[in-house]
């Protein structure tokens, strides 16, 4: 009976091990998996954006993609600069978020990284001591956290555009060699073109672009990349005052200095529309200097026309475009080669474009864009309001000046063409990661990008 006992049990232990085997040998690897953490401190918000990509394939390209955005509740950091002791609450929901998102095995080797924008160089230029004190309440905010911090930095025109330019690039898979025999058909040679990178941000704008065999005639326009075995040489400029938000303070500086009333009667704004400006707000930014003066009154209230013809007119005035010391320039004297390849228009060029439902590139004659702006411009307020009473009121006031900014700066700023404006793709998202610089920029500070295509591994037997 005891032998038959033991047989029974052994054979009970037996199937268990058998299935424990089977459950192992089809329990599928931990992933291989690494997340890093980059936050895009701009103008008037703060986004903190979570990467993940397998950790085997980091130097290959495209395998990087955004898990998630976590929006900042507040304005941008630099709205801070008298209150930083409330920075600590205003980056914690987001950080919060940020800690169950990624496996918390994995926080102590996420990477954390800050780059601020044209809002903190404009309160640079302001104050010094300011900005950094900013910095410095940022930086011990984010060290607080178990991730990686490596610091929080204001960074440069040229790298916002330049990393803009690579990550779009990077998402596009542009960066690849393609190889075998269908590079060799001629049609197929066109794609292997990097795309231009257009950026708008409320403070500054970017443009990026490989001009085709024109020499870049000032240096601090140029930029010389190698990646994955190829040479670049990339022209980037940032207009500093040129993002969509200082653009319209200083439209409202020009017009408000030819005026003798508290009332500003402004074509950029529906019919009906009506807002108080403080004259001390609007003098704060360093973008308004140029058109600073003494007016008797410390308040105005701006009254919409919805006019677009005489919008454009305004707007048009705020690009110098009667010395260039190169042979060609966009405006204020700023050398800008020829347009050359497709370009991809994100952040606030895509947000406008895609409310006046204009991103379509079979809208490519100036004729039919004017037609809707000028549609839309001319709508009595009221009627707007109630047509998108879902959409922020901040927003939607403006859209009207912003679709026409962004006509004026592409046609006249930029010197698109009718021809040249359907090679510009307005685009939100590539593969779900949204266009920006931060993930060019991590990926850069990582060294995800090979100077060198990678060697293939050559095959195994493992
Ligand atoms: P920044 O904060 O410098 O990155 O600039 C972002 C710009 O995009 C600001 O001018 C914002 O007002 C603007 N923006 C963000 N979301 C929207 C939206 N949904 N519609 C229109 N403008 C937007």
């Amino acid at each position: 009976k005891n032998i038959l006992v033991i047989l029974g049990f052994s054979s009970v232990a037996a199937v268990i091990a058998l299935i424990a085997v089977g459950l192992t040998q089809n329990k599928p690897l931990p992933e291989n998996v690494k997340y890093g953490i980059v936050l895009d401190a701009g103008s008037s918000h703060t986004s903190l954006y979570i990467y993940k990509w397998p950790a085997e394939k980091e130097n290959d390209t495209g395998v990087v993609h955004q898990l998630e955005e976590c929006k900042v509740k507040g304005p941008g950091i630099s709205k801070y600069a008298q209150k930083p002791d409330e920075i600590d609450t205003y980056l914690a929901e987001c950080m919060q978020r940020s800690s169950e998102v990624i496996p918390m095995s994995q926080h102590h080797e996420t990477p954390v990284y800050l780059g601020a924008t044209a809002g903190m160089r404009l309160l640079r230029m302001e104050s010094e001591q300011l900005a950094e004190r900013v910095l410095a309440e940022v930086s011990k905010s984010l060290s607080n956290y178990p991730f990686d911090f490596q610091g929080a930095r204001i960074i440069t025109g040229q790298e916002e555009g330049a990393y803009g330019w690579i990550t779009v690039n990077y998402l596009l898979g542009r960066f690849t060699q393609k190889s075998g025999w269908l590079y060799f058909i001629p049609y197929k040679k066109h794609s292997q073109e990097t795309f231009g990178a257009l950026d708008l941000g409320g403070a500054s704008t970017q443009i990026t672009f490989v001009p085709s065999n024109y020499s870049i005639e000032s240096p601090e326009n140029a930029l010389e990349f190698r990646l994955y075995g190829k040479d670049y040489t990339v022209y980037t400029h940032s207009f500093l005052c040129y993002g969509k938000d200082q653009a319209l303070w200083q439209k409202l500086a020009k017009d408000i200095q030819d005026s003798s009333s508290r009332t500003l009667r402004d074509p950029c704004f529906h019919p009906g529309y009506e807002k108080m400006v403080n004259m001390s707000e609007l003098y704060k930014t360093p973008c308004t200097k140029r058109f600073e003066k003494t007016l008797p009154f410390d308040q105005f209230q701006i009254q919409g026309t919805g006019d677009y013809q005489k919008c454009q007119q305004s707007i048009l005035e705020l690009f110098n475009t009667s010395y260039c010391p190169y042979s060609q320039c966009a405006f204020n004297g700023v050398f800008l080669p020829p347009l050359h390849g497709s370009f991809g228009a994100f952040s606030a060029f895509y947000f406008v474009m895609d409310f006046l439902n204009m991103t379509s590139s079979e809208i490519s004659s100036q004729e039919r864009m004017v037609e809707m702006i000028e549609n839309f411009c001319s709508r009595p307020w009221e009627e707007v309001r109630s047509s998108f009473p879902r959409v922020k009121e901040k927003y939607l006031s403006e859209y009207c000046f912003s679709g026409a900014y962004i006509l004026s700066l592409l046609l006249q700023g930029y010197h698109f063409t009718d021809s040249s404006w359907k090679h510009i793709h307005f685009m939100g998202k590539i593969q779900d990661s949204d266009a920006g610089w931060t993930l060019g920029y991590m990926l850069n500070l990582t060294n995800m990008i090979p100077a060198e295509q990678p060697t293939v591994a050559p095959l195994t037997h493992s």
